[in-house]
């Protein structure tokens, strides 16, 4: 039967759905008020069409019968889910009400501002935490901050830019732009880019790219859909990412495998790295990842003679492995010295179109925001920037680990509340019971989110309710194009995150109404002024501008030898010399006004829980857990309550290897204790012949929405959340990088007792 609709609305996603880090076009289909269909918008030059699962399930997301539609405020004690509808001037006047009365007794540094990952409210919430005059802009629970920062970091120091896997998305035409060249091999180094949705990139380019001929070389210890159409897996040790790189680095350069021309040209430090990689001989390394040493070798060989011309694709474990920073050193280096920076099909740099960005990321753009002088201000105060170097000189956002011990101590000032906007802390926070702690002991917490959830249960003092991307504008430059996000209908009286931020923002500072009159439109224009386009503009050309002007420093390839990357214009890289720094002077600056000292050079660091640094836990709990493999149909702790979703992946599972299963005497699909020192959680086991006996994988951010949401249960967010195993504390040198969420050690313990059956999956309303 045809379905019936008004009208289509064309716009782009970008989070408050399906958990987005990319921008696809999509089709918003209206009827009577209501979106009755979404799908992706084959126009598109980024999606073509194409789209996610949890696209597809938006009409059940936005129409879902539990999802919050208006204010509420807290009537009862925290944790038994009593809330009352209030107006959004009552829930604005509490809020205005309490924060200013705590910037009065503490200051206004004593509300720190928490967001979820990166996605499109960095900007908003750097609006509202700057404007009411905190430096505490956070995504708290993130242990290690160990998400695409510390990669952005290492590439910052070593070549001054950003860079990601060329798929032709620099270019409206694609793959046919005649600049544009296929990567012969494409490296995927700890990433499922199918299943996940990386930063700035959709997932299914990597296909696009092998069915037109590109190879694979996949790095990661399971065995995924890329490793069956891999010609090299390296099936490594959880962790030891560090070491591989430096074992690659040193097989290229001894055989001289590397591009003698760029290296002597563009980049510094070359012979100090060299002599850093021949302490990692192939022997060695074999031993630290588990990978034969003839393994590595030959995918070494394999990616540096098929260079320039070949890319590496990488993700989180580069950030979680022990000192994420310097892996992600290890392995930029690995494409810097075989000459793939900015090449045809190579790893090619990622500039914004007309340098247009929804937020300041870094300390640059925010006193291009906000003036040096309030850049110094907030530094200075900002957390953990007394003990990181790095926390001064790069990054915005404070350091996770030791504000949640701030939370608690209250030293060395006191922290009295939180403003908590797309993140649900409690269930994705490394230690979830310290973090649960830690903001029970806020005076005050305010939640901006869609549905309850274990931390709107058990925290939030006020709630107030997203929407959805098809319910708001907004834009994203993340890299290209420039698109608009445009909205088709309201829900209840939900509002957009940006619009929540700039009401609060004004509300602190009534001068921010002079510099943006219409709030978030002005807002928008203002940010988008580079492209010479308004948001209306851009929404009357069919909602994204192409940045393709030739020459321009937004444009491949080879911008260092064309001279847009500094900003004096002289050819080479954004770096303190210019040249790409293998050794990296701005790594060892930063780290050198920090409490540790930060090697310039990559080094490999021993995972902080593993058979050879605690040989003695290791006994206890001989297994270990690797959190966080991507799901189709969840991103982090969402989408558990969505029916079409949840009904493809039901129930909290363990991957476990067979010869594990014979050794316990377990069957799949029976539940399973997981247990280490700090806890125990319940999983259904599935066995897979497809990861390391040594290892267990499981998919993080569990609470099941079909049980009681009022604590303690708090949805079995303690029953079957693998965060409550994973410990926080445990980052790198830099701040950046580290924690265990890859390298927990874990046993397995029989039910005997065959208790406690999953209740029956019933998402849809538990009336
Ligand atoms: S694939 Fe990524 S960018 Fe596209 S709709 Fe899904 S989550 Fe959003």
């Amino acid at each position: 039967m045809r379905m019936e609709y008004d009208r289509i609305v064309n716009t782009t996603t970008w989070s408050a759905g399906p958990g987005c880090h990319g921008g696809c076009g999509a089709k918003l289909y209206v009827k009577d008020g209501r979106v009755v269909k979404v799908e992706g918008d084959e126009n598109h030059p980024w999606n073509f069409g194409r789209g996610c699962s949890r696209l597809l399930a938006m009409t059940q997301y936005m129409y879902h019968p539990e999802r919050i539609l208006w204010p509420l405020k807290r009537v009862g004690p925290r944790g038994d889910g009593n809330f009352a509808r209030i107006s959004w001037d009552e829930a604005y006047d509490l809020i205005e009400e309490n924060f200013n009365k705590i910037k009065e007794n503490y200051g206004a540094k004593a509300v720190i501002f928490i967001q979820g990952t990166g996605r499109d409210i960095g900007g908003p919430m750097s609006l509202v935490a700057y404007n009411y005059g905190s430096p505490n802009w956070s995504q708290l629970g993130l242990g290690g901050q160990a998400c695409y920062g510390p990669r952005l970091g290492a590439m910052s120091c070593i070549q001054g830019d950003t860079s990601v896997a060329d798929c032709s998305q620099f270019f409206e035409k694609r793959f046919d732009d005649p600049r544009y060249r296929l990567p012969n091999y494409i490296v995927v180094w700890g990433q499922d880019p199918t299943r996940g949705c990386p930063d700035g990139f959709y997932g299914n380019w990597i296909i696009d790219c092998m069915k037109r001929g590109s190879k694979l070389i996949v790095v990661d210890p399971r065995q995924n859909f890329l490793t069956s159409r891999a010609e090299h897996h390296l099936q490594l040790r959880p962790g030891t990412d560090g070491a591989l790189a430096l074992g690659m680095l040193g097989a290229i350069i001894e055989n001289g495998w590397y591009n003698k021309e760029f290296v002597e040209k563009w980049c510094l430090g070359f012979e100090e790295l060299a002599e850093r990689a021949r302490e990692y001989p192939l022997d060695r390394v074999a031993s630290i990842t588990w990978v034969p040493k003839e393994q590595i070798l030959a995918a070494a060989k394999a990616y540096a003679l098929a260079s320039p011309g070949s890319a590496i694709q990488w993700g989180l474990p580069i950030d979680q492995a022990p000192d994420g920073v310097i892996v992600a050193q290890a392995i930029n280096d690995l494409w810097a010295i075989t000459g793939n920076i900015d090449v045809p099909g190579g790893n090619v740099i990622a500039r914004n179109a007309y340098h247009v960005s929804a937020y300041p990321f870094d300390n640059y753009q925010l006193a291009d925001m906000y003036g040096d002088d309030f850049v110094e201000q907030v530094v200075q105060k900002r957390i953990g920037s007394d003990e990181y170097g790095w926390l001064r000189k790069w990054r915005c956002y404070i350091q996770p680990d030791v504000a949640v011990r701030q939370m608690l101590t209250q030293n060395p000032y006191p922290i009295k509340a939180t403003w908590i906007q797309t993140a649900n802390p409690v269930a994705n926070a490394a230690d979830m019971r310290l973090h649960y702690e830690a903001l029970r002991a806020m005076d005050f917490n305010v939640v901006i989110d869609l549905f309850h959830n274990p931390t709107t249960m058990s925290v939030a003092d006020v709630i107030l309710p997203a929407a959805t991307f098809a319910e708001r504008t907004g834009f994203r430059a993340w890299f290209q194009p420039v698109q608009i996000i445009s909205p088709a209908v309201n829900v209840g009286e939900c509002r957009n995150d940006w619009e929540i931020a700039m009401d609060m923002a004004q509300r602190f500072n009534p001068e921010l109404k002079k510099r943006y009159p219409n709030g978030i439109k002005d807002y928008m224009d203002w940010r988008l002024e580079p492209t010479g386009m308004t948001y209306a503009d851009l929404q009357a050309r069919g909602g994204w501008k192409w940045g393709d002007e030739e020459g321009s420093a937004w444009v491949p390839y080879k911008r260092y030898e064309r001279g847009v990357l500094r900003a004096d214009g002289k050819p080479g890289f954004r770096t303190p010399s210019g040249k790409v720094e293998l050794k990296s002077s701005q790594n060892a600056e930063w780290g050198a006004t920090g409490v540790t000292r930060v090697d310039p050079l990559p080094y490999y660091q021993e995972p902080f829980e593993s058979e050879m640094s605690t040989p003695d836990l290791f006994k206890k709990y001989p297994l270990i857990m690797v959190t966080g493999r991507r799901s189709a149909v969840f991103f982090h702790s969402e989408h558990r309550n969505i029916p079409w979703l949840r009904e493809c992946d039901p129930h909290p599972d363990v991957e476990i290897h067979p010869s594990v299963a014979r050794d316990l005497k377990l069957e799949n699909g029976e539940w399973v204790w997981i247990e280490n020192e700090r806890g125990r959680i319940r999983r259904k086991v599935k066995i897979n012949a497809g990861i390391h006996p040594k290892t267990v994988s499981v998919l993080h951010g569990w609470w099941l929405p079909e049980t009681e949401g009022r604590a303690p249960n708090l949805f079995s967010a303690w029953d079957v959340n693998c965060n409550v195993l994973v410990p926080t504390g445990a980052q790198s040198r830099t701040g950046y990088g580290g924690n265990a969420y890859k390298t927990t050690l874990v046993r397995l313990v029989k039910m005997h007792d065959g208790s406690p059956a999953a209740p029956p999956v019933s998402v849809w309303g538990r009336g």
